[in-house]
């Protein structure tokens, strides 16, 4: 069995070396052939340079670079579609998945699973974040079809199987978590201890992690719409009933008082129930827009290999499942030539 191990790669200079030496000491135990996948995510440090290096010396290393920073989960996609493994394990490369957990994944897979993934502790984070992230998952989960859990994030070894599924998912708006849960199979559980980043800075702001929440509660279904509906009917229904107040009241006491406050409350109300519902729409209509470009997910500008990478997502990728098993050979260059 040959195991591909996809790495993605956001200005990791200074551990790409340290991620060189424990994959080459786990790696062989895991799997008697394998190769590591070094993606590129457009880094401003000297990453390149440190792939070069590394997968010049090391020919089970190989890289591919991305034309600029894409973000993870593009960068993701590209090892992923590149990868030539029977099984192929996602993993960061701070060293914060451990990689010695790597051999046990690859046993279960074996087993018969289709996707085992690794569930950290929240040890060591700070206890604002692991409150907000508990939250967090109690909601979405509510919200959400899939099912999304706390802890379980990117690390995770894959079958084939499932590679060609999740290829086969083309969509623009990638959320990988959702998409993990979505394509199902059998799925096993190995827990760790969490792992604080060695080397580097993380490049989660307060920010970025807002924007991945939204993004989780609206990848994977129109449910906050629902949202706007019932909220409209449920105002609708109050309003109805103090009009018929506000008219019985006038007609028996006559007109008294302005009522001032009471327009001003309605006003500010309703005026910030139609914006949020707006930006609701407009989170949507924004999807629709960027999936109806068609847009190729990212672009490569060099990699070990020499030849540059294409990639065939959703449908297409279910006719080329064959090529992208060898996405990097040229008859796959030049199907998508044509
Ligand atoms: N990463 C990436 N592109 C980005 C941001 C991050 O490829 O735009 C990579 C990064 O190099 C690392 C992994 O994604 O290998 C996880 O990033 P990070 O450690 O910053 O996230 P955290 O562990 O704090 O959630
Ligand atoms: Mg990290």
């Amino acid at each position: 069995m040959r195991l591909s191990v996809v790495v993605p790669c956001f200005n990791e200079e200074r551990g790409l070396q340290h991620l060189h030496d424990a994959l080459s000491a786990v790696l062989p135990e895991a799997s008697e052939d394998f190769e590591v996948l070094l993606v590129d995510d457009g880094s401003s440090d000297g990453t390149l340079a440190e792939l070069r290096r590394i997968c010049a010396d090391d020919p089970r290393f190989r890289f591919i670079a991305l034309s600029r920073n894409f973000g993870k989960e593009a960068a993701m996609l590209a090892g992923l579609s590149q990868a030539t493994g029977d099984a192929v394990a996602l993993m960061d490369a701070d060293l914060q998945h451990p990689p010695e957990l790597l051999a046990r994944m690859v046993e279960l897979l074996g087993h018969g699973y289709d996707q085992v993934v690794a569930r950290r502790t929240r040890k060591g984070d700070k206890p604002v974040r692991t409150l907000v992230s508990r939250l967090y998952y109690r909601l979405i989960n509510k919200m959400v079809d899939v099912e999304l859990k706390d802890g379980v994030g990117d690390f995770r070894v894959l079958s084939r199987r499932a590679v060609k599924a999740l290829l086969s998912l083309g969509e623009y708006n990638r959320f990988s978590k959702g998409l993990f849960s979505w394509i199902g199979f059998d799925t096993a559980v190995v827990p760790y201890e969490n792992v604080q980043r060695q080397h580097g800075e993380t490049k989660w702001t307060f920010g970025k992690l807002l924007n991945y929440g939204i993004d989780g509660v609206v990848s994977f279904n129109s449910k906050p719409l629902r949202m706007a509906i019932y909220l409209g009917l449920l105002t609708t229904g109050l309003a109805f009933i103090y009009a018929v107040y506000v008219i019985l009241d006038s007609i028996i006491g006559g007109v008294d008082t302005p009522g001032y406050a009471t327009v001003m409350v309605g006003v500010i109300a309703f005026g910030g129930l139609q914006l949020l519902f707006l930006g609701v729409m407009g989170e949507y209509l924004g999807r629709i827009y960027y999936e109806s470009k068609r847009r190729p997910h990212f672009l490569v500008k060099e990699s070990s290999d020499g030849a540059p990478v294409t990639v065939a997502l959703g449908t297409e990728a279910m006719e080329h499942a064959e090529f992208l098993q060898h996405a990097h050979s040229h008859s796959h260059t030049e199907a998508k030539a044509k």
